[in-house]
């Protein structure tokens, strides 16, 4: 049975529980610290850390284009210093 993690959302406690396959989707839980009975479903570890591996590749991906974006703009500008100054 898999083991999910939830949240209660009117204390904040955090509790893992079995969820059997057939009451996927309307868990009959509480919980366990209050008895409330809106709790947040938190992700799985596995869909955590796919979602935060795309989530890092997407985000280092645009660091990096922007650093060369950066890295190039200073280049043309120490490029155009050089000529303004054999210029003179
Ligand atoms: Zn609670």
């Amino acid at each position: 049975m898999p083991l999910f993690d939830f949240k209660c959302r009117a204390c904040g406690h955090e509790f893992e529980a079995l969820v059997r396959p057939a009451s996927y989707g309307d868990p009959p839980l509480n919980c366990r610290a209050c008895g409330h009975a809106e709790l947040d479903q938190l992700l799985s570890s596995f869909a955590v850390s796919s979602a935060e591996k795309t989530r890092a590749a997407a985000a280092a991906k645009n660091k990096k284009a922007a650093a060369i974006g950066r890295a190039d703009t200073i280049a043309m500008d120490r490029e155009i210093d050089h000529h303004r100054h054999e210029d003179h």
